[in-house]
């Protein structure tokens, strides 16, 4: 299972597939991507192989910049194309992938039904992205703070919304995530060989930081919404 997200002046899928190919080593059944294409969420996502997911990509133009991969070790629900990640918001307005296991799902999932929230997976995950929506207000970075402040168990996020397309978010806690730092670009990703042919500047997030991530900018916060400086770590290791 593992998570790549990008957003720079590259096209984002060849970004996301090179790096999900490189975490294949930690074993996944199903693959799937968003991107943001000028405010247009586009998903693919499906059981099986990487390479089922590129053959369908195939026949989609997308040109999008910026977006967010995934690969799924099931955890809650079956492997199949609707329990593939990224998860999409009730409105269509939030993408989310997500590794790890949310444990109060099913209280989560209750409390977002009686707000009419209707759920199309077997996931755990759907709630992230429901509760996302749930409390956007027009800033994801506060919208996904409420969220990690009500989600128990662990997670490594990475959550896209339809309004932002120079922005994203990620946030982890007992499940590994590292920013990418690159020169008009950015990278997320579950470990750094994912990256590494990318950039060698890196970002090890700790548990409960936030990030926010642009095309010029890598914003780290603490659970409170605090600033944190972080330490650059540079890779001198090869794959
Ligand atoms: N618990 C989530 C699921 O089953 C995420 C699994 C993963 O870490 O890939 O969909």
């Amino acid at each position: 299972c593992g998570i790549v997200g990008y957003i720079g002046m590259k096209k984002a899928i060849p970004v996301l597939l090179n790096g999900l190919s490189k975490l294949e080593y930690r074993g996944y059944d199903s693959a799937g991507i968003a991107i943001n294409e000028d405010g247009r969420l586009r998903v693919e996502k499906c059981k099986g192989r990487l390479s089922s997911l590129e053959e369908r990509l195939k026949t989609e133009k997308l040109d999008g910049v910026m977006g967010i991969g995934h690969t799924r070790w099931a955890t809650h629900g079956e492997p199949n194309d609707i329990n593939s990640h990224p998860h999409i918001s009730q409105s269509g307005e939030i993408a989310v992938v997500h590794n790890g296991i949310i444990e109060n799902y099913i209280q989560l999932k209750e409390f977002l039904a009686e707000n009419g929230y209707v759920f199309k997976s077997d996931t755990d995950t759907e709630v992230v992205a429901h509760l996302v929506e749930y409390y956007y207000k027009g800033d994801l970075l506060e919208a996904v703070m409420k969220v990690i402040d009500e989600i128990e168990g662990s997670y490594a996020l990475g959550v896209l919304c339809k309004d932002d397309s120079d922005m994203f978010v990620c946030a982890r806690k007992d499940s590994p995530l590292v920013i990418g730092l690159g020169n008009g670009e950015n990278f997320i990703a579950s470990d750094i060989p994912a990256i590494l042919e990318y950039t060698r500047d890196i970002y090890i997030l700790e548990d409960k930081e936030v990030a926010v991530l642009t095309k010029d900018s890598v914003k780290v916060f603490n659970s409170l919404g605090a600033p944190v400086k972080k330490e650059i770590f540079k890779v001198d290791w090869d794959v």
